[in-house]
Order: C-alpha cells, then structure tokens, then sequence
C-alpha cells in the first residue's frame, strides 16, 4: 500500500514483534502519525513546519514490517526515515539507530537540503517527529508552563497574573502557549493564521475563546486582566500584520514572544498577504517569491517585537530562530532580546532537568493514572512536581497513547524508569511504558540560538556534546536512539540527539533502564560543568558524577 492510510498504534499487552522494543517502536512510529497526535497525517507531517516521521509511505510501511520480524539481537538502521539494513548486534543494543537530515556542515543549509528532499533522499526529522517520541502538544506543556513561570518569577513578582503576553504559532508546540500563560497565572492573546489550528486548540482546550478581530481581543484581554482573571485567546491573524499594529496603536504587552514555524521561512513561516491571495499556489510556482515575502514579513514581525521591547514589554525568543530570519533580512538589533533557555531554563539544565516523558502502550488511561500516582509518592518532595503532576492528571486531554510528560533530572529519571519497570513486572500497568525524551534537553543538543545560546565559556557550537550522548545513549542499553540536524531553528543552527527505552517488565529492562535514564541526564551536567556553571559542579558533586578534568 503506498496511499495514504490512516494509521492508529495497536493498544494492548499482545505484540507482534519478537520483542517489545521492536513493538515499541513501531506503535510509536504510528502514535506520531495518528490524527489525533500528527499536525499534517496525510503528508506524514507530525509538527515543527515539516517534521515527519517517516519518508514517504512505501518507507514507512516498510519500517513497520521490518520491526515485525526484527530479532533481539538486531538493529535496524533508518537513514532521513527510509530503512536502510538490518545489521546484527546483540541482545543489549539498541533496536532501531535513526540518523535524520544529517548534512556535512559547509552543506547545511535549506537550500540544499530542499534539493535532496526533492530528490527522494532525505526527509526533515524535527526533533521528536523522525525520532518517534512525538506525544502531541502536552509534550511541550510542561517546559512552556516553566518558562513562562519563570518569566513570572523574575519579572512580575512571582506569577504572570494581571499581566498580557502576546504571541503567535497555534501549531504542535505552538499551542501549547496559551495554556500555559494560564497555568502561570497570566492573560494571552495568541494570534495564528490558520483558522483549523485554532479549532483543534479549542477543541482540545488548549485555548479558551476565540476573538472576531483584533479590538475584540484586546477588550476581553482588558478586562481578565483588570480581574487578575488567567484567560487565553486565539486571534486569526498574521504575526507580521497584528504587531506592527500594536506597535501603531500604542498597546504595549507585558510579554511578547512567538512561536510561528519561523526556522523554515519557506514551508513554516506565513508572509502577510491578501485575503484573496493563494499562498501555498504561490510557494509552488515562485518559492523565490515567497521567500522574500517571508523574509521581509519576518522583519516587520522582529521590528515590532524590538519596538515594543524598548517601550517596555519583556522579549523573548521561543526557540523558533525568528531572530536570525530578520537578521538575515537586515534587521540590525533583531538579537537585542534573548532566547528563552539563558534567560529562564539554564539552571534546570545544569541539574540534568529535561522533558522526561512515558507512553502506556495499553492504550489505558487508567496506567498513566497509576504511574502520576507512583511519581507524586516518588518524588512528594518537589513541590513543582506536585503542582504540575496534580494539574496534568485533572486537566491535560490525551493525544493518541495516553502520555505523560514531567521535567526530571539526574538520578531522578532512572527512579522513575526502575519503578514504571517494576509496576510493569507485578502487573500495576497493563503493558510495557515506553519512556523518552525530547532532543531539546540539558546535554543532547549543540543550538547556538537556542539550547546552547550564551554558554559562559563561549562554546556554543560545539556539537561533539550531542555526539557523545548519542554515543552514551548506545553503550547505557537506550531501546533506539537518533541523531538529527536542523531540530528547532533549522538547517545549519543545530545537531541533536534522541534517546527512548522501554520498560517492558524484564530484569534486562531494568538493568537497560539504569543505565541509560542515568547517563543521559547526566549528560546535560557534565556539559555545563565543563562550561563553567557552578551549579552543575555543584551537582556533579553531590551526586556522584566522575569528571577527571575538573577533578570532581
Ligand atoms: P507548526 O508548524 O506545527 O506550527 C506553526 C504555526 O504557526 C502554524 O499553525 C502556522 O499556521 C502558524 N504561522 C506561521 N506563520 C504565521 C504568521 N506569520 N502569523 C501567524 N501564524 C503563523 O510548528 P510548532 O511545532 O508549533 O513549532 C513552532 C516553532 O517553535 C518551530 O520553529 C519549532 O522549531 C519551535 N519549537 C520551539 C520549542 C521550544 O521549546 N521553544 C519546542 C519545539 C519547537
């Protein structure tokens, strides 16, 4: 079958793959693809612009078949989503290694990447989409709710209540904005170009209310924000045309970000236009064109966010390299605000804290209940924990298998993933968790405009970082790992890797599970140790980490 199908995983403690990392694997591979989780299924699109999981439907198909009868003492090797060989290993490696959009750096650029993809011979992973550990919007909740409470805590006394954020991109991370302005207290207006992205968000209560036009929103804005009242609204708009317009109006946000698929100005980013125009007719037959319109729309889109920096509102760039798009179209002062990891995540990544997150492959909510009940007891002295964990269990809509996402840290990750092991073996979960990460992590990327932004010893881009963990990830007994390119901020600003494992139960599961969900994090303090960053030596310190050159 080469269509497109439309693809849901297999819920359920039968497999019918030999082993569940292979079962994993696959039901992973379609959860990205499933409706419910995928922002484009057809085109295999799974979020981040043109993120997919796989690279065409024959290759995906045929991913699925060879994890089928994959052994236990084989990998299968996937090259830009395509499966490439089945090499033989042995019982302890990884199931699946995925290299995605790999390009030699003087080649790194869309330019030719778009050549190759055109050609049949690569596809763009994103960080989570070619890496199969995509869990929907929710995957993104927790790390966006602690930036913008950090943004409270820092800024305005504590929380984001009685203040306005505006922002723009309800797309698969994007959307997660407005929620989590909410959970921090706050008033957003989220404007988004694409009217079935803001009915999905609603539909998932991800945003409250949608407004008829620009007036609208700014008066429901008013008011909650006069009653110290949290409310998010989505306004159908272009980002290029709604802040030029504040701007003229004088309405200065308390915070203004965006997160528009802005790292791929041809396929992510929405030039302004005429209602009557054809966009996407144009992108066709004059990509060109397009760019340029995109080019000088994100100019006009940082101008304003500059402007209103200077007239007082917090700036910050979500991650989405909106700033080098606008430098590149000569916007001289498009860096003068910062990325969001220097300004509020830093110190969560020197203690090794990342976007942890698990899967119940039974497809039963009732086991991702269970496993927020074992993690509130586990950790019932992490008060954020506690807080985010009790609002995730009463609020958060699932998406496809039923996930969970919570930030954890060095030697806290591989407690968690030993006890969903043993709640697997006494039969407290139905069937096997799968448990992985994002690529945006404390150790696992080198993304000068991002992750990496304003290291204190200045090495920014330098990737062997994402290259040992990948490499750490292998030899700790990871169930498949994945190295990508271009995740983020696009092709030329970033490397990363991936790491998932599976808990199916087994003593060689946990032994797996030890290793890996130790190493990984402690990645991301070994990384900002050897940067400089006390609170990582600190850490290192304190938690038994071995690192010869800083005689720790
Ligand atoms: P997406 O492609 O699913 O969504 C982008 C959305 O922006 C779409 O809904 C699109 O219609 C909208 N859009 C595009 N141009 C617009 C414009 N000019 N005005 C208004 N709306 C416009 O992407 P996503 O998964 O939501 O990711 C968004 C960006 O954030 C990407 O660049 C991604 O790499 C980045 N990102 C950041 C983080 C983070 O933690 N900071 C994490 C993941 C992704």
């Amino acid at each position: 079958m080469t269509t497109s199908p439309i693809v849901r995983a297999p819920r359920g403690a039968t497999r019918t793959a030999k082993g569940w990392i292979q079962e994993a694997a696959k039901r992973m591979l379609m959860n990205n693809l499933d409706p419910e989780v995928a922002e484009h299924p057809e085109q295999l699109v799974v979020y981040g612009g043109r993120g997919k999981a796989a690279r065409d439907w024959p290759s995906f198909h045929r991913i699925v078949e060879t994890l089928d009868r994959l052994e236990n003492d084989q990998t299968l090797l996937v090259q830009s989503g395509k499966p490439v060989a089945v090499v033989g290993t042995h019982d302890l490696a990884p199931r699946v290694l995925i290299a995605n959009s790999n390009l030699v750096p003087n080649w790194a650029t869309w330019e030719t990447f778009d050549r190759l993809e055109k050609a049949g011979l690569m596809m763009y992973g994103q960080m989570t989409a070619g890496s199969w550990i995509y869990i929907g919007t929710q995957g993104i909740l927790q790390g966006t709710y602690e930036t913008f409470a950090a943004a409270g805590r820092k800024h305005f006394g504590g929380s984001l209540k009685g203040t306005l954020t505006v922002t723009a991109g309800l797309g698969g991370m994007g959307g997660a904005q407005p929620l989590a302005v909410k959970l921090a207290g706050g008033v957003s207006i989220n404007v988004e170009i694409d009217p079935t992205r803001i009915q999905k968000r609603l539909s998932t209560r991800y945003v409250d209310t949608v407004a008829a036009n620009l007036d609208e929103a700014l008066r429901l804005a008013r008011e909650a924000k006069r009653e110290g009242r949290a409310l998010s609204i989505a306004l159908l708009g272009n980002a290029a045309d709604v802040l030029p317009e504040l701007v003229r109006r004088g309405v200065t946000p308390d915070l203004v970000t965006d997160q528009t698929s802005a790292h791929d100005p041809l396929y992510g980013y929405v030039p302004s236009g005429r209602d009557d125009e054809d966009l996407a007719a144009l992108r066709r037959q004059d990509p060109d064109e397009y760019l340029a319109r995109a080019q000088e729309s994100i100019a006009r889109h940082v101008s304003a966010i500059t402007e209103l920096q200077r007239r007082g509102a917090v700036a910050f760039d979500y991650g989405n390299n909106l700033r080098e798009q606008a430098r590149l179209a000569g916007v001289t002062d498009a860096f003068s605000y910062p990325g969001f990891v220097p300004a509020f995540i830093r110190d969560s990544f020197c203690e090794g804290r990342g976007p942890f997150r698990w899967v119940a492959l039974s497809g039963d909510e009732a086991d991702i209940r269970a496993t927020d009940e074992a993690l509130l007891k586990l950790f019932a002295h992490d008060e954020r924990l506690q807080s985010w964990l009790t609002y995730a269990a009463s609020q958060i809509a699932f998406q496809g298998l039923p996930a969970r996402i919570c930030w954890l840290g060095y030697r806290e990750r591989d407690l968690a993933g030993r006890l969903f092991n043993e709640m697997v073996a006494d039969g407290r979960l139905k069937a096997p968790v799968v448990i992985g990460r994002d690529h945006l992590d404390a150790g696992s990327v080198a993304s000068p405009y991002r992750e990496t932004e304003a290291m204190l010893d200045g090495s920014d881009a330098v990737s062997d970082w994402p290259l040992l963990n990948f490499g750490v990830g292998i030899a700790s007994g990871a169930g498949w790992m994945s190295f990508h390119h271009g995740g983020g901020v696009g092709m030329g600003y970033s490397q990363h890797s991936g790491l998932v494992a599976v808990a199916d139960g087994s003593e060689e599961a946990a032994f797996r599970l030890s290793r890996c969900l130790t190493n990984d994090p402690a990645m991301g303090v070994v990384r900002h140790a050897d940067a400089g960053y006390d609170l990582a030596v600190d850490v290192a310190k304190q938690r038994g980490l071995d690192l010869p050159s800083l005689g720790v």
